[in-house]
């Protein structure tokens, strides 16, 4: 029985330092649950006063605790024993987040649990297995380049998958020898504090990973421009990382890696194949999590003869989510995060319907969810390549629908001006296929399927307005080491 009472749960609030539980006088900013809108806890700003602490305490400890410069392999260890502790807590763990953000109790524990520990674990793996190079240089010399530590790594994630993205974060930068300070959503704070619990349960050293509340103006931005600060890796709207990249910038010259936004096409030809199947996977692309994903397949760009049989099919599975509270078993589809996010839905709607859109399903909040925001799936047609829908992302369950002919024509539909997230491409054709994943300016092409696997080797990142760098993959692993260059004279 996975469904819980949201009412009884205890748990810890204020920051994470040093291996302990800081309670904070400072108590300011009220957290609410998404499914019902009630505020159940307050968090601390720390500002620049909690980071300086945290961030200070990290340096320290990753030099006094041997982290940098103990044996790899010593790190994967504990890195596995972490991944365990994280399967082992899966109740508990799961509760905290499915009591804060909008994933369902059963879909945290039989995916986000699960993901979060393989991709612990998956870094763990790469703790030792990249070395660094030899270089051919002159005789009597020997030239080499040296993979070593940045130092701090801020790690400042969003709301929408907390715990994955805190993993995706850490694992990369604790296998590398990194010390961590993260910044969780003001939205989303508690599950993160859990998670570093556990890591110290599994032998991390304390402040070696330390977590600091508060928002992202107030005490993300401090992070990231404290000078201990020496590489940041932020995942969220592309706004916020266009600010961040400036800050980077300007307080010390840190590498960043930034994955941003999306606006993704899911491109349909002719000879997709079963009409029914191509349509749970673009329903599954833009419902899930209510569409609040970076990677959400958000426009659908269809060719003529496939689209009534497809868009028949995808009405009936808009029309068959139900809402519920997080914290029941039964629950299987997400609240929008909260009031903001769901006046951005509704008005992004309205302005696209003002343009000439058509509402094909949806466009409204289900009735008697007042407390929380569950906004039906949406499906919009008539839209221009100027539509509001097309061009922004709404970050709610909606999909815009666009019709083409020739195939190069579907291609050029599916291009965006500022995102570059993903594509998925669906065809029986292998030529097809190949020149869509050729054309398409996406970081990532799908074909034939709709989202991530659990192949964490696969690297994730965006092009253009969707990032720079990527997570997962050996890719992130290495974007957590510096490069240092030796020539020795002999
Ligand atoms: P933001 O990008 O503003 O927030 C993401 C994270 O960055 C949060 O931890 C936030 O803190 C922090 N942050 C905000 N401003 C700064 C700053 N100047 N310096 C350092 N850290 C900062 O996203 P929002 O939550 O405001 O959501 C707005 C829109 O962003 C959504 O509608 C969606 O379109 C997009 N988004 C995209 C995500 C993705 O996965 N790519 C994830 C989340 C949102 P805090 O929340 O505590 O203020």
């Amino acid at each position: 029985m996975l469904s819980f009472d949201p009412d009884n749960l205890s748990f810890c609030t204020g920051n994470y330092i040093d291996g302990k539980h800081i309670p904070s006088n400072n108590n300011q900013i009220q957290v609410h649950r998404p499914s019902d809108g009630k505020a159940y806890a307050l968090i601390p700003e720390s500002g620049i006063e909690g980071v300086t602490q945290a961030v200070e305490t990290a340096e320290a400890k990753r030099i006094s605790s041997g982290w940098s410069s103990c044996s790899p392999r010593q790190r994967g260890a504990i890195l596995r024993r972490w991944a365990d502790l994280i399967e082992e807590d899966a109740v508990y763990l799961g509760q905290l987040e499915a009591l804060g953000s909008t994933r369902p109790i059963t879909d945290v524990i039989n995916h986000e649990i699960p993901f979060t520990a393989e991709a612990i674990r998956f870094y763990a793996e790469c703790a030792d297995k990249y070395s660094g190079d030899l270089l051919p240089t002159r005789k009597n010399s020997l030239g080499m380049l040296i993979p070593e530590p940045y130092g701090v790594v801020g790690a400042i994630t969003p709301w929408n998958f907390p715990l994955s993205m805190a993993s995706w974060k850490c694992g990369p930068a604790l296998a590398a020898g990194n010390a961590v300070v993260l910044k969780p959503s003001e939205l989303t704070p508690f599950s993160t504090l859990r998670f570093a619990e556990l890591a110290v349960k599994a032998g991390l050293p304390t402040g070696v990973l330390n977590i600091v509340q508060g928002s992202g103006l107030r005490t993300g931005s401090e992070l990231v421009k404290h000078p201990l600060i020496r590489k940041v890796s932020f995942t969220g709207s592309t706004v916020t990382g266009a600010q961040i990249m400036s800050d980077a910038g300007f307080y010390g010259m840190k590498p960043v890696t930034l994955e941003l936004g999306g606006k993704s096409p899911q491109l349909v030809f002719n000879d997709a194949g079963n009409p029914v199947d191509i349509a749970q996977r673009i329903a599954r692309g833009f419902i899930a999590n209510g569409g609040q994903a970076c990677v959400a397949g958000t426009r659908l760009i269809v060719q003529r003869a496939i689209a009534p049989a497809l868009l028949e099919q995808l009405i009936l599975l808009c029309q068959q989510c139900r809402p519920g509270y997080t914290w029941l078993e039964n629950s299987r589809y997400s609240p929008l995060i909260d009031s903001r996010q769901g006046n951005k839905v509704q008005r992004l709607i309205q302005q696209s319907c003002v343009e000439g859109a058509e509402v094909l399903a949806g466009g409204k909040r289900f009735e008697h969810t007042e407390e929380g925001w569950f906004w039906q799936p949406t499906l919009l047609i008539n839209v221009g390549e100027d539509n509001c829908a097309v061009q922004e992302e709404i970050f709610g369950p909606v999909l815009t629908v666009q019709y083409f002919d020739e195939i190069d024509e579907g291609i050029a539909l599916a291009q965006h001006d500022t995102y570059g997230l993903c594509a998925g491409v669906h065809t029986q054709s292998l030529t097809t296929a190949m020149r869509s994943m050729q054309s398409l300016n996406a970081g990532t092409v799908w074909v034939n399927r709709y989202g991530r696997s659990g192949d964490f080797i696969i690297p994730t990142g965006g092009f253009m307005g969707s990032g720079i760098g990527k997570d997962l993959g050996r890719q992130a692993f290495q974007a957590c080491q510096r490069q240092k260059s030796v020539l020795i004279d002999f």
